[in-house]
């Protein structure tokens, strides 16, 4: 199957009210990993890619690999760019053939942020590719963006809707208590900002940096209208614990395939319990 706008894929989740699973990739073995728990899960899916991860794999060995990857399965496949910060960068991708981006001018003042946004939807929607926007800054590392405690933010609702009404835009990722990369201690999300947010904005809501985040408060925060949920740290971990354990288990081995495999089976497992915490799982439609 070819690509499938993300917005496509959120409009599914509304009505059905669950959210969709957007997962990070940089390398072949994660990309067959996401889409492997997607079909084992029978779940529509988000693979997404970061500057960083570009920059590392090449835009084209991406888009390659995702494509490769979403034509040998049969559940509805998205691929995204993961905190764009250019609008350069975002063309960039749509003509690679992305079928989502998002830009990320959360750091920039709000009229600021909403002309960039906006340019960037009036290319993407030309070509079909939907766009996520951000406001309000979520703390922590993602890849080459760094917020600091004393930066972050949270959402305002009312800006919220400003902010999607002047963009156009098809998402809109919060700030509401998340944070990138691992927790120090157990993070505290503020739901009732997150209900005020979804009565005062029609599109569907991201919850970025939700590795480490409780079940129960991933539920909740389904519960109250996010519809796309991004998880990259927790796939990393398993990933990287998984070849720590090969490598100490078989320190003489030489064979990359015996220690990736491995690696590559333990990002699966942690994806497809995402898929079923989320709601996205079974709801492929195929
Ligand atoms: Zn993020």
């Amino acid at each position: 199957m070819p690509f499938v706008p993300v917005g496509v894929l959120l409009r599914d989740a509304e009505e059905q009210g669950y959210a969709v699973g957007a997962f990070n990739c940089n390398n072949m073995e994660l990309v067959q990993a996401i889409v492997a728990a997607a079909e084992a899960e029978r779940s529509p899916v988000i693979l997404q890619a970061s500057q960083g991860a570009i920059k590392y794999a090449g835009l084209a060995y991406l888009v390659a690999m995702a494509r490769a990857a979403a034509r040998g399965v049969r559940v509805p496949v998205a691929l995204h760019l993961d905190h764009g910060t250019s609008f350069e960068q975002a063309v960039r991708c749509v003509a690679a053939g992305f079928s989502s981006v998002m830009i990320d001018g959360s750091h920039l003042p709000l009229e600021e942020n909403i002309a960039l946004t906006r340019r960037v939807v009036e290319v993407a929607r030309a070509a079909g590719v939907s766009v996520e926007g951000e406001l309000g800054r979520i703390m922590g590392a993602e890849d080459e963006i760094k917020v600091e405690e004393r930066e972050a933010f949270f959402t305002d609702p009312a800006e919220a809707r400003y902010f999607v009404e002047r963009t156009g835009v098809d998402s809109l990722a919060v700030s509401v208590g998340t944070a990138h990369g691992r927790y120090q201690g157990e993070p505290r999300l503020d739901f009732e900002r997150l209900s005020r947010i979804k009565e005062l904005v029609r599109v569907p809501l991201v919850l970025h940096g939700a590795s480490g985040v409780p079940e129960e408060a991933i539920r909740e925060a389904v519960r109250r209208g996010v519809r796309k949920i991004n998880i990259d740290t927790e796939i990393r971990e398993a990933f990287v614990g998984a070849l720590r354990r090969e490598l100490g288990a078989h320190p003489q081995e030489i064979d990359p395939r015996k220690i990736l495999g491995p690696a590559r089976e333990a990002a699966v497992e942690v994806i497809r319990a995402k898929m079923r915490l989320f709601g996205c799982a079974g709801k492929a439609r195929v």
